[in-house]
């Protein structure tokens, strides 16, 4: 990817103060989908550090990460496996509790999503505390995956969350 290009996707990262709750500045995606290059480009991005290796499933975290892990899963060729918010998976799961950077969530991902030993690569929009991505790491190994990176398209740096996500290796293409 140029850093022309990169330049593009990180001005289509609209700020939106004060949301979901005041103090929070909410990194908006939505001006990327909406354009057709910078969502081609937003997936290009993950793509060019993923092929070529040997992936078996990649695990989306619901909702955004859903946009970009299933169209990297697609183009390679492999699993999709979605991390959902509790309620909403319809056979058994095992379930993890976290903290956000707003709140408080429960994360659920069904106990057959992964076949012992396989490869994982997980994928989300944003990093920010990092409570969502180390607890879908913690049910990743529980159901027996090998979880071997995590990526983002974008990483909010000053709240340290890679630290939580620790020893998995932590890509991030847009930092702030
Ligand atoms: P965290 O668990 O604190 O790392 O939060 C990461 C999750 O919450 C991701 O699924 C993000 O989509 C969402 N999120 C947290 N903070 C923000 C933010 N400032 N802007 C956009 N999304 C965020």
């Amino acid at each position: 990817m140029t850093s022309d290009m990169l330049g593009k996707l990180r001005s289509g990262v609209r700020d939106v103060p004060d949301f979901p709750k005041k103090g929070i500045v909410f990194k908006d995606i939505t001006p990327i989908l909406k354009d057709g290059a910078l969502f081609r480009a937003s997936i290009d991005v993950f793509l060019e550090h993923c092929r070529g290796r040997k992936i078996d499933k990649i695990v989306g975290i619901d909702a955004r990460g859903f946009l970009f892990g299933s169209a990297v899963a697609y183009e390679l060729g492999i699993g999709f496996v979605p991390l959902r918010k509790k309620g909403r998976l319809p056979y058994k799961t095992e379930s993890a509790k976290y903290s956000l950077e707003y709140g408080e969530a429960e994360m659920e991902l069904h106990i057959d999503a992964i076949t012992r030993g396989e490869q994982v690569i997980l994928i989300d929009d944003l990093l920010a505390t990092g409570g969502t991505s180390a607890s879908a790491a913690a049910l990743i190994k529980k159901v027996g995956g090998e979880l071997i990176e995590a990526i983002f398209l974008i990483e909010l740096e000053f709240l340290h969350g890679r630290d939580k996500l620790a020893p998995t290796p932590v890509i991030s293409f847009l930092k702030y």
